[in-house]
């Protein structure tokens, strides 16, 4: 599909934005989106485009909250749609976790088209068709959401979600796990477990993780769900972005 050759030192980078630009083209991806997934670049930038440690050890937490779950559901948006079609199913099949389609600007021909998407790789169940709840706080089109997906969910993977919706999420007392490459988002502030990565390395990193720890007892997982501080985490983010901008700024720019 690419017209990008494979020598260009920006290769990923491009690719990715070109899923983006053919995800619009289905009907699946908002124009909104391509801004967001410009902001999210520039920190990836930052970050050094690699899953740091703070990302790791946050993507266990959220494994080991998805495994005790009784309902828990991976959200689909526009952006994730293009971007990680394959693997969010693999994703939401390894976390035994229902998949939602559940967008910011909402209509019915993207949801056709990412459900479109969706059942390619093989999801079966999804959600989010025809939602008939709402979430307390969030106007109309922007607050739909399934009765027997996020409405009744214990455990929400909200990947590039709105700070506003994350928010309105953790108020109806859900445990809101995110994946946002900007450490200051208010997504990222607000949500229980925030992994700063992108989410092109984070779905096969979380699914990888979730198949190794699936042979965890519960006790366990629930140690590793108590250990956890999301504050911390995200300082942790901040002072590699700190240290390693310093250090570049010392040594010099490498080619
Ligand atoms: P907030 O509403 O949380 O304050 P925002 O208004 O800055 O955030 P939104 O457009 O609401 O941004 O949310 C999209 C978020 O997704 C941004 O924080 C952006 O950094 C992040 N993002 C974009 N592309 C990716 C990606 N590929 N992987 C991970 N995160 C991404
Ligand atoms: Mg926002």
């Amino acid at each position: 599909m690419t017209r990008i050759p494979k020598s260009h030192p920006r290769y990923w980078s491009l690719l990715y934005r070109e899923k983006l630009v053919e995800g619009l083209e289905k009907g699946m991806t908002a124009v909104e989106g391509l801004i967001a997934h410009g902001r999210g670049e520039a920190f990836d930038y930052l970050i050094g485009e690699r899953t740091i440690e703070p990302a790791e050890r946050a993507m266990r937490a959220a494994v080991a909250a998805f495994l005790l779950a009784k309902h828990p559901v991976v959200s689909v948006n526009g952006n994730v749609a293009a971007l990680v079609p394959e693997e969010t199913v693999r994703l939401a099949k390894a976390l035994n976790a229902k998949l939602e389609i559940n967008l910011f600007y909402r209509t019915e021909e993207r949801v056709k088209a990412i459900e479109r998407e969706l059942r390619k790789y093989g999801a079966e169940e999804i959600l989010g068709i025809n939602p008939t709840r709402r979430i307390p706080g969030l106007e109309h089109e922007r607050g739909r959401v399934d009765e027997n997906g996020i409405w009744k969910a214990d455990v929400v993977l909200v990947p590039l979600e709105d700070g506003d919706r994350t928010e309105a999420l953790v108020r109806m007392g859900k445990l809101v796990v995110t994946v946002d490459l900007n450490p200051l988002s208010r997504s990222a502030r607000r949500a229980n477990i925030t992994v700063v990565d992108n989410v092109v390395r984070a779905y096969p990193r979380m699914t990888e993780l979730a198949e190794e720890m699936r042979k965890l007892g519960r006790d366990e997982l629930e140690g590793i769900l108590r250990d956890y501080d999301n504050r911390l985490t995200l300082s942790d983010v901040l002072i590699h972005i700190r240290d390693r901008l310093g250090k570049l700024a010392e040594e010099g720019l490498p080619d």
